[in-house]
């Protein structure tokens, strides 16, 4: 795309959802701008843990066939270097005990640390986020695309700049619609250096807080909390350290890793996410927001959605 060229589509928002969207748009030979207030690095998107699926969407379909659809392109993807993408095993566990997921090799109790009754173990791809991030700005610019910066206050100001338009704003829709269902979920996490550890560790069901743990070449993410209509963007201590504990008590390892950053990041919780059409001032636009804690595992499922309903 050169700097003069009228693009076919804007997209706003360069997280995980706007930048596979529009990367979906620009390979399908669309001529793509990308408007964001931030960065790729500094959205809710580069604070996400990331692991794909099983349990981070929401249950039935749409949103099974969106993971599925993530899941094996991001299982592509981990065999592609400079991606960020891994596939690791872990193992998924609950404090009480149940019957076996079918689908899944259950947790033998000696795998199951203590206070945890039951669980099942899982390969899946985990994304780290950052590197991932600056892949998907690579990928958009091979194909043509091209990000800009700037504070938009109503979709209406992308219909004078192309005829086709895509909201992907996360927790910006909320005003940017305007629509009142978007709200916050806060989520803290504690990046510890990798004191060797290959496999990763979830606590199931989320409550308010619960146990989890992601491991990454060099480092090695600690999570997880999930605080409704919170949005205090300061990390906090207590907190910080009731993950340490929480994490050290599964993976005794984890007591001498050093600390390397405290996180913090706000889902873009709806009842479900949007992914529709409407016509704004004379343009076509798809509203592709509100993913929550799955917008990595719905990322190319919901792309792919909102390609096909933009170009028909
Ligand atoms: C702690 C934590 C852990 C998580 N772990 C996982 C996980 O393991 N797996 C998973 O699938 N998901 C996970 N998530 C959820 C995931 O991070 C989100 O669902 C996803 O990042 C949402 O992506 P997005 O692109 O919609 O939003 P964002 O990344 O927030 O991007 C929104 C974009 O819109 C732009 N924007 C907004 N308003 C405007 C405006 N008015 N004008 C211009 N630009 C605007 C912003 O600048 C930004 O570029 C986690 C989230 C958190 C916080």
């Amino acid at each position: 795309m050169t700097g003069t060229q009228r693009p076919d589509v804007a997209v706003v928002g360069a997280g995980v959802i706007g930048l596979t969207t529009a990367i979906e748009l620009a390979e399908r030979g669309l001529v793509v701008q990308v408007r964001t207030r931030s960065a790729p690095s500094q959205t809710t998107s580069a604070v996400a843990s990331a692991m794909v699926g099983p349990s981070v969407a929401p249950a039935g379909e749409p949103a099974a066939a969106w993971e599925r659809a993530s899941i094996e392109t991001f299982t592509t993807l981990a065999s592609v270097p400079g991606t960020g993408v891994a596939l690791r095993r872990g193992r998924l566990a609950a404090r009480a005990s149940g019957p076996p997921l079918p689908g899944f090799e259950p947790c033998a109790l000696g795998d199951l640390p203590e206070g945890f009754g039951s669980g099942f173990w899982a390969t899946l791809p985990l994304v780290d986020m950052p590197v991932y991030l600056d892949y998907l700005v690579r990928r958009l610019e091979a194909a043509d695309g091209r990000i800009e910066f700037g504070d938009l206050h109503h979709l209406t100001e992308l219909a004078e700049v192309a005829p086709l338009l895509v909201n992907c704003a996360g927790l910006g829709a909320r005003e940017l619609v305007p629509d009142p269902t978007v709200r916050a979920v806060r989520g803290q996490q504690v990046i510890v250096d990798n004191p060797g550890l290959e496999e990763f560790f979830v606590e199931a069901p989320f409550s308010p807080s619960w146990a989890a743990y992601w491991p990454y070449p060099d480092h090695v993410v600690l999570g997880g909390t999930r605080t409704d209509g919170d949005e205090t963007l300061d990390p906090d201590p207590d907190l910080a350290e009731q993950i340490l504990q929480r994490c050290i008590a599964v993976e005794p390892r984890l007591r001498q890793a050093t600390v390397r950053a405290h996180q913090v990041g706000l889902r873009p919780a709806r009842p479900a996410p949007r992914l529709e059409a409407e016509q704004i001032s004379g343009a076509r636009c798809v509203h592709n927001y509100g993913h929550g804690g799955g917008g990595v595992t719905l990322s190319w499922g919901c792309a792919r959605e909102a390609a096909s309903l933009l170009t028909g």
